[in-house]
């Protein structure tokens, strides 16, 4: 079962989380053999939205995306407030990628990377747009890439250490809290216990994390603090595609662009390229598209969708 769990340091000084993700990694994967390289920083991007979206006060998608400019094109991440997540990623045509290949050389070969984090909110006001921001890639690593953004665009300290390889992603998160006024604690107490676990955290190699548990991680690295935990959460896989999402897509190329490409082809065939899910639409369905939408301006219901 894939685990989240969240902790916090005395008197709420810092706020940490463990995750570790098998299942979910498991379906990311069942549809697509990625290169190594490739694979481990997916893994890695997964684990800290994992880690950052369950600290959001917010009912919504979190989406990260490393836009490439070198072998890798792009990786994109979703999870959800209930941590369901899905994943992805694209590579150049004719990618030649090495084993032990680093994340400059995969997305920024020209320097001309991206990190872009999206928050989609479930129920969007009128005209309400998610928030984006988009960054220089700024690290040599995923955790160095969201920690620097993190500092910037959130003003929070945060480290994060993440790791995957085929079967399992790990990552752990630690953020020192801001001190408010009234609080039991002061900004000095606050710094040291900061620094303090960073420096606990700091004894945890790649490979450590890789093979250990959340549970006997907490207890090695910090049997020495006064920790509260709290109840795990279960981050699984989910896509949220379906066969009226990707009719939406046809109907936004236009009539025309469709009628051409179903007289070309025969029928139009999309493969979700989060979960793999075929989908078929032959020149009846690629008809009934466009009539559904006169319908639809006609006020009328929309004809059930043929299957
Ligand atoms: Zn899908």
């Amino acid at each position: 079962m894939d685990k989240l769990q969240k902790f916090i340091f005395e008197q709420a000084a810092v706020r940490g989380e463990l995750v570790e993700l098998s299942e979910t990694w498991r379906h990311v994967q069942s549809h697509r053999t990625y290169p190594d390289a490739v694979r481990n920083v997916l893994g890695e991007l997964m684990a800290a939205a994992a880690l950052l979206s369950a600290n959001l006060k917010f009912n919504g998608s979190l989406i990260m995306q490393i836009h490439g400019d070198g072998p890798l094109r792009l990786l994109v991440v979703e999870c959800d407030a209930e941590l369901k997540m899905r994943a992805t990623a694209k590579l150049a045509p004719d990618a030649v990628i090495e084993d032990g290949a680093t994340l400059p050389q995969l997305v920024n070969a020209h320097g001309n990377g991206r990190f872009a984090i999206t928050l989609d909110p479930k129920d969007k006001l009128p005209g309400q747009q998610p928030y984006q921001g988009i960054v220089p890639l700024d690290g040599d690593t995923v955790s160095t890439v969201i920690e620097h953004y993190m500092l910037r665009s959130e003003q929070l300290d945060t480290k994060l250490w993440l790791a995957a390889d085929g079967t399992v992603v790990r990552g752990m998160l630690l953020q020192k809290l801001p001190v408010e006024g009234g609080a039991e604690i002061s900004e000095d107490a606050a710094l040291e216990t900061w620094n303090r676990t960073v420096a606990l955290g700091s004894t945890l190699g790649n490979e450590e994390l890789l093979h250990t548990d959340a549970g006997t991680l907490m207890r090695r690295l910090f049997w020495e603090e006064t920790i509260r935990v709290f109840d795990p959460q279960e981050p699984q896989f989910y896509c949220s595609c379906s066969r009226d999402k990707v009719g939406n897509m046809l109907k936004m190329l236009g009539r025309e662009e469709v009628d051409a490409a179903v007289a070309d082809l025969g029928k139009l065939t999309i493969d979700c390229d989060f979960c793999g899910q075929h989908y078929e639409f032959d020149s009846v369905d690629c008809a009934q598209l466009f009539i559904a939408d006169t319908n639809a301006d006609a006020a009328q219901p929309p004809s059930p969708t043929r299957h």
